[in-house]
């Protein structure tokens, strides 16, 4: 039997009576793991990779990892699990488990990624991310230079075509125009083993609301993660470890998997 609070997910049920209907598409910060001081210092249970590895089987594959990150740093974080994965907002993606990462959109042009560094001097603690065809800007350790920072940076946009400012969760996201993980999300659902299924979308922040929009555009449901971005109220998931019980749930394993770590 499953709890109450896992149940309280819409389309539980009916998700765990007929997995092979739908698909599902996950963030990983804020979603399934928790934030970290800098991207690369958050710890990954191996509960979740075990839960991950099993919902793919569960769902003949129809499983995708939706990511701010690259491809190649999501596959980091749950090596040896490779699972269908866009990445940086849907300018990058591997669509076959373990096959090629495909570049959607050029790398970001050097002297943007310059203008960028020059303006993160203006803290201690700014973190530049260098990611394909995005460059993030982490101010987690310098919070009060948000302001100016995004000022500086909405600036440098303005002097580069096709790039737009996108903030985050204690980041601020310089990612080509015209692509986000909505756009990823529509353009999996028109391939096997995707198509032909109802999208389930679970993210916590900003960039994940382009996705939770066309899961429920598409017949299915974008499901929100409380946290800084979305309020307890208007969320469906009220913590990560809730996120991580749902999904070991959907892919039949015992609820206690996720306290064992
Ligand atoms: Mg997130």
């Amino acid at each position: 039997m499953q709890d109450i609070q896992t149940m309280a997910v819409p389309a539980s049920e009916q998700i765990l009576r007929n997995p092979g209907t739908w698909a599902l598409f996950i963030d990983i910060d804020g979603t399934l793991l928790d934030m970290a001081p800098a991207p690369d210092a958050v710890v990954v249970p191996p509960a979740v990779v075990r839960i991950l590895a099993e919902l793919a089987r569960t769902f003949d594959g129809a499983v995708a990892l939706s990511t701010g990150r690259q491809v190649r740093d999501a596959d980091r974080l749950f090596a040896p699990l490779q699972l269908t994965t866009c990445g940086v907002h849907g300018t990058e993606a591997r669509i076959v488990p373990g096959g090629e990462v495909m570049a959607l959109v050029p790398q970001a042009p050097p002297a943007l990624v310059e203008a960028v560094i020059e303006v993160a001097r203006i803290a201690p603690g700014v973190l530049v991310e260098q990611k394909g065809a995005g460059v993030a800007v982490h101010y987690r350790n310098a919070l009060e230079a948000r302001a100016l920072l995004e000022h500086e940076l909405a600036r440098i946009v303005g002097r580069f075509a096709r790039f737009a400012l996108r903030p985050g969760r204690r980041v601020l996201e310089i990612i080509p125009e015209g692509y986000s993980k909505g756009t990823a999300l529509a353009w999996l659902m028109r391939s096997a083993p995707f198509q032909g299924r109802r999208p389930v979308m679970i993210g916590d922040d900003a960039g994940d609301q382009p996705a939770l929009s066309a899961a429920e555009q598409d017949g299915g449901f974008g499901l929100k993660v409380a946290g800084e971005h979305f309020s307890l109220a208007q969320s469906d998931f009220d913590s990560i470890s809730h996120v991580r019980s749902w999904l070991a749930a959907l892919a039949g394993l015992p609820p206690d998997v996720v306290g064992r770590g």
